[in-house]
């Protein structure tokens, strides 16, 4: 039938993207989706997940909107494609670009747009060594990231990310990436220190990280980075490419500390998934100098770069967020989703510590709660298959930690939220009974 030979041609002809790819040989795919409405996902054999990581932390106003399909179909019968390169122009960019403009902190106000996060990221590392290069100084190339940050996988953006095993994929990275201890401020002053500022052109974080396992910076973290960036001259990027767009209760994760970036990338919650587009945000003085000091073509840019349909599909979606109040919705959400798992914990020995900011949270797994100890085998990963049994889709997070973390749609309901927390409690007891027989 229709559903094995999908799966014989997926086991046969499909290389998916982060997977293990001998598993994935051998058994084929666990799920093959059919359709999406609101938090809702349903697979071919007709069963219904809770989408519990908006798919892959993006699809910000849930499953199934028409508005967005019809914003697509619309751009596309008037305008599918045309350049954006050197002069020429279309609508949906310009009002795209002016639009994430009003929206970014103060000061971020020019926009080169992608098509994803790894060529945002890219981007904004080329601009910012190309800054220096302008500048008159060529030995400003080096880029420092956080451990455990996750910043895609083309060439830069592998290189910057923290999560070894992305970068252990190949033996050959791009150079001048270094890389310090998430939380301390003291490691960054040091590689600054040996390194010595005039080689360092950029610090890259995310206000949140989430790949690495949702983890939140120390308080005052950000800010002493932003004054240490200022002391030496060095650019700060920050990745919002999770945490933009609502996710964390506010329209970008780094307001919640109150920092202006000198430029800041974005993908995923800009469409909410529904086409692919992401981009970086410059700072007004930034942009004013390489303007001022640009004496030939900006030498970068992807066919892409500004595609009309994404453009459209992105417009549409920020409205969306905008008129159903969806950042408020995301805040208010994230603390129903954080007491849901506080009472989890209450009731199961082996959930540890539990956090949320808006609708990105996690859920840590021990053996022990007094001293922390982890089981030696993770257990996330059984929460997650047993969480797909009950019918909700979530993710093990298992670099250095035993960690379930959640960002589900921000049109979720307080009344969803506790059918998320409903069906997690099953799986998290399924599990804590199998671990004890
Ligand atoms: N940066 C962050 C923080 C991400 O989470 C991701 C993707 O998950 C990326 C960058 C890469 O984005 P993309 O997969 O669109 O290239």
């Amino acid at each position: 039938n229709n559903i094995q030979e999908l799966i014989h041609l997926d086991k046969k002809h499909f290389i998916h993207p982060t997977s293990s790819i001998a598993q994935q040989q051998a058994n084929g795919p666990s799920a093959i989706f059919t359709e999406g409405k609101g938090i809702y996902l349903k697979d071919i054999q007709g069963h219904s997940y809770i989408d519990g990581m908006s798919s892959l932390w993006n699809v910000n106003v849930g499953h199934g909107r028409k508005e967005l399909a019809e914003a697509a179909k619309e751009q596309m019968e008037k305008l599918a494609f045309s350049s954006c390169f050197s002069t020429f122009s279309h609508e949906p960019a310009i009002r795209l670009a002016t639009k994430i403009a009003s929206l970014a902190p103060r000061e971020l106000n020019a926009v080169f747009f992608t098509s994803g996060g790894s060529e945002a990221n890219d981007t904004a590392f080329k601009l910012a060594r190309h800054y220096w290069l302008l500048k008159g100084k060529p030995n400003r190339q080096k880029i420092i990231s956080r451990t455990k940050s996750y910043h895609g996988v083309a060439m830069g953006a592998t290189s910057a990310t923290g999560l070894k095993p992305f970068r252990d994929f190949t033996n050959s990275l791009a150079p001048d990436f270094y890389y310090v201890d998430g939380s301390s401020i003291e490691e960054l002053r040091n590689v600054i220190e040996q390194e010595g500022a005039e080689t360092l052109a950029a610090f890259i974080t995310e206000p949140i990280q989430g790949a690495g396992g949702v983890n939140f910076a120390p308080p005052g973290y950000m800010q002493e980075v932003r004054r240490i960036c200022d002391q030496y001259g060095i650019l700060l990027i920050t990745d919002e490419v999770i945490t933009g767009f609502g996710r964390t209760g506010t329209f970008f994760g780094i307001e919640h500390d109150g920092v202006i970036p000198d430029m800041m990338c974005f993908a995923k919650g800009v469409t909410s998934g529904y086409a692919q587009l992401g981009g970086v945000v410059l700072s007004e003085t930034l942009h004013q100098e390489l303007i001022s000091l640009s004496r030939e073509t900006l030498f970068h840019g992807y066919t892409y770069s500004g595609h009309p349909m994404a453009c459209a599909v992105a417009l549409k979606n920020i409205e969306i967020i905008e008129t159903e109040k969806l950042v408020e919705n995301a805040k208010l959400r994230g603390v129903d989703l954080l007491s849901g798992f506080q009472e989890i914990q209450s009731k199961r020995n082996i959930i540890g510590h539990v956090r949320a900011l808006g609708l990105i949270g996690a859920i840590q797994i021990v053996k022990n709660r007094q001293t922390g100890e982890r089981f030696q085998t993770p257990v996330a990963p059984l929460i997650v298959a047993e969480a797909m049994k009950q019918g909700l889709i979530c993710r093990a997070v298992t670099f250095d930690q035993d960690t379930v973390v959640f960002a589900p749609p921000l049109i979720i309901t307080k009344q969803e939220i506790a059918e998320l927390i409903g069906r997690l409690d099953k799986a998290v007891a399924a599990v804590e009974q199998v671990l004890q027989s």
